[in-house]
Parts: C-alpha cells; structure tokens; sequence
C-alpha cells in the first residue's frame, strides 16, 4: 500500500513520454508531487494513461538530478561546481573564441525532442541569429527525419494527416514498422478497441509483436518481412492494387498530378515489382502479399500507421513515399478512419521538426534559400540569416573528427548513447573544444563535455509539446525548476552572454514570436489553449479553432505527387562471419536509452535488455534460453542474454537498447537514409555465440 496522503492542490499538464500526448492532473501536496492521474479531457488520451506516464515520474526527483552548473578546462579534469553566470561566461567565451579562431560555421547546436516547442525554437534561434549559421538539427534526425522527407515531397507537409479519434472510423488498419502496444500504447488501446468491434488488421514487421495478436482482436495478416526489405513489400502491394484495377482514378483525377501519376503506374505495374518477383528478397509469401494488398484496398476505409521499422534504414525515406503513394492510389487520404499517421516516438518530435530544428528549414517547414522566409525571421530577430543549409548531426561529428567543427550546444539529448556507430561519436566529441551538454543528468556525453548546465524536468516548467496528430498541448509548471532556471531561461542566458539581447519573460512570448513567424501556428496562444483544451495545427484565420484533418480538399502542396520507389538492398549485407540480422525495439515498460524509466524506483522498470532469437538459430550455435551470448557486428560487441522464442523468424534476431550496459549502438553501423542521413538502426549483420557473460 502507498500512502499518498490527500492532494492540496493540482495542475493539468501533458505526459513527457511518447508521441500520444497524454494529459494528467498533477497532484500536489506542498511542493511535492504525489500521484499523476489521467486527465478525462485530454484530448488524446480521454482518462487513460500507460504505465511510463502514470507512474514513471520518479526521475524528476531523483539523486542522480545535477542541480549546479559545472566546467572543466579539460574532459580529463574533474568537474568543478561553479554559479550559472560563471558557467555561462565560460561556454560564451568558448563558443566565440572557436568562432573566432575556425569561423562561423565551427559550432553548433543540437535541439531535443524531449523539451517544449519554445525551448526548441530559441535553441535553433541560438544558431541561426547567434552563431550566425544553420548548424542547428535535432535527435528526430536519428527517428522520423524521413517523414518530414517522404511526407513533405508527396504531400506538401511533414506531419500525420488525421487525429486520434479517427481510428475509430477505421474499417482496415495497416500497421508498418511500429509495436503501438509498447510504444504507444494509448493509442494502442483504441486501436485495439476498433479491432474488437471488428476493424481488420495488417501488420507489417519482421517481429510477431503484441500489436499482431491480443485479447480479442488477430491480424488478418502479419507480413513478417526480411529486415530491410519495406520498399520492396510495400511497391509489391502497390502493382497489386494497379494491376489488378484496385486504384481510386477518380481520387487520383481530382486530387493528384495525372501525369506523375501515369509515368508512376508504368513503372510499378512493371513485372519486377510484382509479389512473386520480391517474394525471394522479402521473404514474405505473394499470395499474403496479395491478400492484404486487396483488403487495404477494397475493405472500407483503410488508415496506415508507422512507425521507426519504417523510417530507420537506408530507404527510410523511400517507404514513407511509398506509404503515402498506397493512400493516394486509394483514395484513403481526407476523411475520417483514413490517412497516413507517423506515431512519433518521444513527446515533441513533431514539435522539434515544427520549430526550425533542421539545418535546412526555419520553423513551418520552410527552406533557408527562400529569401522572403528569410526575410521574416531577419526582421523577428534583427539579424541576417545564413541562406545555406547547415549540418546535420552526422555531418557535425564527421566536421568534427576532420577539425573544422569544434563547439556543439546539445540541450536534452545524449548522442553518445542515442547516435550509431559509438565509437565515431566518441571520437568526434573528444576531438571538439566545447562541448555543453545541458541536461538532468550527467549523461555518456557528458564525459566528454567542458560545460555541464542543469536541465528542467517537463514538472518545473510552462510551454508546449505537439504530439502525433499535430496536437499542441500545455506543458504547466508544477514545481519550481529544482537548478534554479527552466531550459528556456538558460538558452536565453547562453545567448545573452554570446552578446544577444533576448528578454523573454515567460514562455507565452516566445509563442507569441512563434506565432508571429509561422503561417501554421498563427492562430495559437496560450488564451486559446487554455479555451480550446488544446489546438491541432495549422490553426490561422482559415482553421481559427485548427485542423484535425489534413488534406481534406486538397493537398497541402497542392497536386499530391507519386514518386518512384525503387527497391535497392541495403548495403549491411549477411555473409558467412555476420550471417545473422539483428533488429532493434522497446518494450512497454521502458523508453529509449532508459534515462527516466531507469530512475524509476520500480521493480518492472528493471527487466535486462535481452536478444531474441529463434530456437532453430540457437541450437546450431549451441545457446540455451537464458544463456549469456556475444553479439558482434562489423562495429562492435556487446554480451547480452539469449531469449529463445520464434517471434523472430530464422536468421533475425532483436533486442532492445534500454540500458547503457547493452550498448547496443556499438552494434549499430553507420548506414544511413538516402535522402536524410536518419541511421539505419533497423538492419545490421551480426554473430551471435555463446559467452561466460560480460
Ligand atoms: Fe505518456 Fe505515451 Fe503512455 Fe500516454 S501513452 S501516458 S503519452 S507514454
């Protein structure tokens, strides 16, 4: 039994989880925070909550918390706990002195998924009108980078197109790369719900994970595919609807551009498109292929879900395009129970893309060479803005390690645990002469860091988070901010002491300046969030109250676009020494690199990262379940312990990634997307053995 004692006060603000923006009553007594309940009128969640929102705030308390600014000349040295001005002076000072010596492009930032739209805003703000260049990218370059590639080329934004709510006039859900029972696991549940009342269900994964079969509900089909392989599978169910005459032509006439379209038809109704032809590369039987090509589009209104399985290999980019090719083959696109729906991993990804994270996009999604977006912001922040596209990260620590990028800003994220290819990573940190790591804890990039400030935890702090379906949701100050400043305030003061003169006072001015510059946000105030509940962009004069549909009469870039999807195999190839691939997930339980989930003081926040792998695999290598086993990729190697179970077909092995003992980013390689550089995290060839254990 715990003994909570009676609340004396509470505040509304929104889960700093996942994607599904949940909203809880935070329950107060004095300063302390004793229980979050879930709040009935949170629009996306309606009373439910999963067990990381509900319970796993543990963290923003914790001992581990670092609540002093501290510096160091050198990352040999010990830390030193200083006062935020001498903190502050002393990553300014650094920060100019690289300019100065190695020019304006030698720093950067790198924004976060995990805090608000206004912390992200003036952290690229930071960049682009203090350091005076486009050196600013965000950790969703690493998860959803090529939805804002696929979804921004095909239909003109980058963004999910429905609501939540819409689920529930779904009749066909196809579900591709993404376990919403453990990722998103709010939505999972009226996904679930629909299913029960008789909605058809396609999953495509090379797992058999609990989103394939519940209580109630199985998928029609589960498409378990060879990792790697989407655009393959994905082009095959588009040459069946176009061969077999499954396609919407009327849709196509009224909402596309019938000249791509033709050239589009000619090139998937090409034989080497068909099941049959891929069915050797996939894996995936045609005649599956085909069955839940034809329920997708013949079964009513057919709305698709993905998630990182998608968007994390080298074609990333390659299946979003696909994916939004299936709905506008079929008409499943503006209305209700349709569409094409990222499920964003962390709070704020489609907040942080929203804001101008990206080296080559101001906030709203437009281009750094537009002269007249460029003019907007030059007259906002009274400097002239760089018209060509920055680094992004992977170009930042490649800068790095050749020496001419030297200073990174990196608020929120802990890119030695998060980012592939550790090693690498590692290196290019050692190799910069100021790294300020700004976070709640003393991260893995942290020991590479010169300026450590103390981060907020989403309880001490006001602003925003935009979740999956573009909802815009309060984040309220619970508590004071435990180090003395919430995030926003720091990246004023870093900039302040950089020579800038910003003045914002609370977070609502820094929306309003938000709201001022981008066309899609220009309806939202905190006013009206605080009337409305919450607001879905875009919310202007055209959408005063906002826009739970996109694309409902048109696209947003007017004709939608069919775009070629070529299947071209991954370059991590299996071979005799790496005759394995290893793919990567998270369990319900957990999130992410574990950094909250961990400092939870509960016992199933605990459960060891382990490799699944099938029982036929496990006896040649003679591995019992249980047993410690050593996985080796071309990268590296870690020793994990060995769950035999044929969730995972012959030859695919998984893990998670939620404790730093795995590493299992040193197992990752450094492919990446075509188009985006987002790491191909989903596919590496690998050796599993049996070991005595670390
Ligand atoms: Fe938080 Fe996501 Fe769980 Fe909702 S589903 S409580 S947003 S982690």
């Amino acid at each position: 039994v715990i003994e909570i004692g009676t609340p004396e006060r509470s505040v509304v603000t929104t889960c700093a989880y996942c994607g599904v923006g949940c909203q809880f009553k935070a329950e107060m007594r004095g300063d302390e925070l004793v229980r979050m309940v879930p709040w009935k009128h949170g629009k996306a969640n309606r009373g439910h909550s999963c067990v990381k929102g509900r319970f796993a705030w543990g963290y923003a308390t914790h001992r581990d918390r670092i609540l002093h600014p501290m510096i160091r000349e050198r990352i040999t040295d010990p830390w030193r706990e200083v006062s935020w001005p001498e903190a502050l002076t002393f990553a300014a000072d650094r920060m100019r002195g690289i300019q100065a010596r190695y020019g304006r492009q030698s720093v950067g930032v790198i924004t976060s998924s995990r805090c608000t739209n206004e912390e992200t805003y003036l952290v690229q703000k930071l960049a682009r009108a203090v350091f005076l260049n486009n050196n600013t990218d965000t950790c969703a370059r690493v998860c959803h980078s090529p939805t804002g590639y696929g979804l921004g080329q095909t239909y003109g934004t980058s963004a999910g197109t429905q609501d939540f709510d819409s689920v529930e006039q779904c009749d066909v859900a196809l579900v591709i790369g993404a376990n919403p029972h453990a990722g998103h696991p709010v939505f999972a549940s009226r996904l679930k719900k629909r299913l029960r009342q008789g909605a058809r269900l396609i999953v495509i994964d090379p797992r058999r994970t609990e989103s394939v079969e519940g209580p109630h509900y199985k998928a029609a089909h589960h498409l378990a595919l060879r990792p790697g392989t989407n655009v393959a599978v994905v082009s095959a169910m588009a040459h069946v609807i176009v061969t077999e005459g499954l396609v919407n032509e009327a849709f196509i006439r009224a909402r596309c551009d019938w000249d791509e379209y033709q050239e589009y038809v000619e090139f998937i109704a090409d034989p080497r498109h068909a099941p049959e032809a891929v069915e050797g590369v996939t894996g995936v039987a045609a005649d599956q292929i085909r069955a839940a090509a034809r329920l997708y589009a013949t079964g009513g209104n057919a709305a698709i879900y993905y998630g990182l399985g998608v968007t994390e290999h080298s074609q990333g980019s390659t299946t979003v395009i696909a994916i939004a090719n299936l709905a506008m083959l079929t008409g499943n696109i503006g209305r209700p129970g349709v569409g094409v729906n990222p499920l964003r991993g962390q709070n704020n990804v489609q907040g942080s893309c929203d804001m101008g994270s990206f080296p080559h996009e101001l906030p709203g999604y437009r281009h750094v060479k537009n002269p007249e977006v460029r003019a907007i912001f030059e007259a906002a922040w009274g400097v002239p803005i760089d018209p060509e596209p920055g680094l992004r990260i992977p170009n930042m620590l490649d800068a790095a390690v050749e020496g001419t990028f030297r200073g990174l800003y990196c608020q929120g994220e802990d890119i030695l645990q998060s980012d592939p290819d550790t090693k690498h990573v590692a290196a290019a940190l050692a190799a910069m002469d100021c790294v300020i790591v700004h976070d709640l804890f003393l991260n893995e990039t942290a020991n590479y860091a010169h300026v450590f400030l103390p981060g907020s935890s989403f309880l001490e702090k006001d602003g925003t988070f935009t979740n999956a379906e573009r909802r815009i949701n309060r984040v309220r100050r619970v508590m004071a901010p435990k180090a003395g400043h919430a995030d926003w305030e720091v990246t004023q003061m870093l900039a302040n002491a950089m020579g800038a003169e910003w003045a914002y006072t609370h977070p609502s001015q820094i929306m309003a300046e938000i709201a001022a510059t981008t066309p899609s946000f220009a309806g939202v105030t905190y006013d009206r969030l605080d009337q409305l509940g919450s607001i879905q962009w875009p919310c202007n004069d055209d959408a005063p109250e906002g826009t739970p549909l996109m694309h409902v009469e048109g696209f947003v870039r007017g004709r939608g676009r069919f775009i070629r999807t070529e299947y071209v195999a991954t370059d991590e190839r299996t071979g005799p020494r790496y005759p394995l691939l290893l793919t990567t997930g998270r369990i319900l339980s957990q999130y992410n690199v574990g950094a909250q989930t961990r400092r939870t003081a509960n016992v199933a926040w605990h459960a060891e990262d382990v490799l699944e792998i099938h029982p036929h695999d496990a006896e040649t290598r003679g591995i019992r379940h249980g047993d410690w086993v050593r996985l080796a990729s071309r990268s590296g190697e870690t020793t994990l312990r060995a769950d035999l179970t044929d969730r995972v077909a012959p030859g695919v092995v998984y893990t998670t990634f939620h404790h730093p003992e795995t590493q299992a980013n040193v197992i990752t390689t450094d492919h990446s997307d075509w188009a985006t550089n987002c790491p191909e995290y989903k596919v590496t060839a690998v050796q599993v053995s049996p070991s005595n254990g670390p």
